[in-house]
């Protein structure tokens, strides 16, 4: 049951018919894994296994309450296999111990979650308007489409698989070519529940390869009723084109330049160490980094000051060493494009206050390693402060009264996120009401929970996940008249 060069094709472990890739350690650079991807006839009899499972009677009459045990198991499983996932992660992806532990177990809570809210899925009686009971029902899509991007694959592919199996339906999994581990492992788990419960084995899929051919296999696909796509904004612009063609529902969770703001009155402390952590932790590599930071001209150069200092005392190191803040980036190609990025800017006028280059040292020579890095003297609109940079860099800009903040935080394509830092509760207020991000954080960032719905505004996102009604996404919904009286207009 899964030799590292299989993958899921409805239900079956076998080879990929797909061209061989490779998945390469950010540590060493050495090879991890060779698979073979899921070629478009792969793609095909994943979605008509998935088609065929979740219209077997076994799965489409179970009840939702019964569904749970399901995502229970799954949550179980990867309860027990916790600490072997988060180390395939950190080898897989380079993060942090630490952050790969916190994301598995975020991803069993996901589990955990959506089995809970199955318990109490309604749908509802509405109002009736004449001799008719009018029922509002939700049903399952039958097949959907995950498509997860590479820097927190547990918890993304969680966040999808979850609920598309809660909504009750068969599940087609494509994780990014640079991490396709952790969505096998999850693959296996998944796998295994579905046996231990009897259901049928169609019902899960995970199918690595390129996004062109595997992605958009899935995309165009006919049998495919919804992709739940997370990813960069041109991919998601791509997908919700073809899915137009379809007129097939798309949820797209993009990119983000999201703004960090610090006002003069707020706790020192908390600000440097949550601006530090906004952007640092994860190397950068995540799509609500607060890559932006917005500080108050009257405190702009001492506050900066400490940040560039205590920056250049974050622990840089592999991600399985516990004491590591800052591991490797995902890939070298990934670390060379940041830093070309930077160079760009520098090029174009920024000031470097802090890293800006690969640390020295034999240690860090293999890995692929980026200091964590402070630029300013730029404007907002010059293009490090306007382009997603996915990597360690943070780009600091002065402000002086509140209209200005306003105006420079939404001048952006995107909307994922933004982080206040203020005591002032009636500032904290205005300026959260005002900043067009899907996500606010008032003196605390990047905190999460399964609990509250999570998406993006303008080119961050299209839709929600997470929350009760994260398993609607994933249903079709159905409006039934059920007629009390014989008598119709046109009767005798
Ligand atoms: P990406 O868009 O390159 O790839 C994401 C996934 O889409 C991968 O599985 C890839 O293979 C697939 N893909 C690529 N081209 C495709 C196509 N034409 N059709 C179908 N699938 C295709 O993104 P990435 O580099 O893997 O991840 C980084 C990006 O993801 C960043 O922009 C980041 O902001 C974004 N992201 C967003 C969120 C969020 O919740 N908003 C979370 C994490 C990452």
């Amino acid at each position: 049951m899964g030799h590292p060069d299989e993958i899921l094709v409805g239900g079956c472990w076998r080879r990929g018919t797909g061209d061989p890739f490779e998945t390469r350690s950010p540590l060493t650079g050495a090879p991890l894994a060779e698979l073979h991807g899921a070629s478009p006839a792969d793609v095909d009899e994943a979605v008509r296994a998935g088609a065929a499972a979740a219209a077997d009677l076994a799965w489409r009459d179970l009840p939702p309450h019964r569904r749970a045990r399901l995502l229970s198991r799954v949550a179980d499983l990867v309860a027990e296999r916790a600490e072997d996932l988060a180390r395939l992660q950190t080898a897989d992806t380079g993060k942090s111990i630490n952050e790969t532990r916190a994301l598995v177990a975020s991803a069993e809570g996901t589990f955990r979650y959506f089995a809970a809210a199955l318990e109490t899925l309604e749908g509802s009686l509405t109002p009736s308007r004449g001799p008719y009971v009018t029922l509002s029902v939700h049903e399952p899509i039958g097949v959907v489409g995950a498509i997860t991007p590479w820097n927190s694959p547990i918890a993304s592919d969680a966040q999808k698989v979850a609920p598309a199996l809660a909504g009750g339906n068969a599940v087609v999994l494509k994780p990014a070519e640079w991490t396709p581990l952790v969505a096998l492992a999850l693959g296996r788990i998944v796998a295994a529940a579905l046996a231990d419960l009897g259901l049928p084995a169609g019902l899960m899929s995970v199918l690595p390869g390129p996004g062109p051919v595997a992605g958009e296999a899935i995309v165009r696909h006919p049998g495919v009723g919804k992709v739940s796509f997370t990813g960069g904004t041109a991919t998601g612009r791509r997908i919700g084109a073809l899915a137009a063609e379809k007129i097939m529902p798309v949820s797209l969770e993009l990119g983000g330049k999201s703004p960090t703001i610090v006002f003069p009155d707020a706790d020192r402390e908390q600000a440097l160490a949550g601006v530090m952590f906004g952007i640092f932790s994860s190397t950068g590599q995540s799509c609500i980094a607060g890559s932006r930071l917005f500080l108050h001209a009257s405190i702009y150069d001492e506050f900066l000051d400490e940040l560039v200092r205590r920056t250049g005392k974050l622990r840089i190191g592999p991600g399985d060493d516990p004491a590591t803040q800052v591991a490797p980036m995902v890939a070298h190609a990934h670390r060379d494009r940041v830093a070309v990025m930077v160079d760009a800017a520098v090029a174009g006028g920024a000031r470097v206050r802090c890293g800006g280059r690969a640390p020295d040292g034999p240690e860090y020579a293999a890995g692929a390693y980026y200091l964590p890095t402070i630029l300013d003297g730029v404007p907002n609109d010059a293009p490090i402060c306007q382009e997603e940079i996915f990597g360690p860099v943070l780009v600091a800009l002065p402000f002086t009264d509140e209209d200005d903040l306003v105006a420079q935080a939404n001048a952006t394509v995107y909307g994922l996120a933004c982080g206040i830092w203020t005591r002032d509760h009636r500032t904290a207020w205005r300026v959260a009401r005002r900043v067009e991000a899907g996500t606010v954080w008032v003196n605390t960032y990047k905190q999460f929970s399964v609990s509250t719905p999570f998406g993006g505004m303008k080119e961050s996102g299209l839709g929600r996940e997470k929350g009760r009604d994260g398993i609607l996404g994933y249903m079709r919904q159905k409006s039934v008249y059920w007629g009390t009286d014989e008598v119709l207009p046109w009767a005798g």
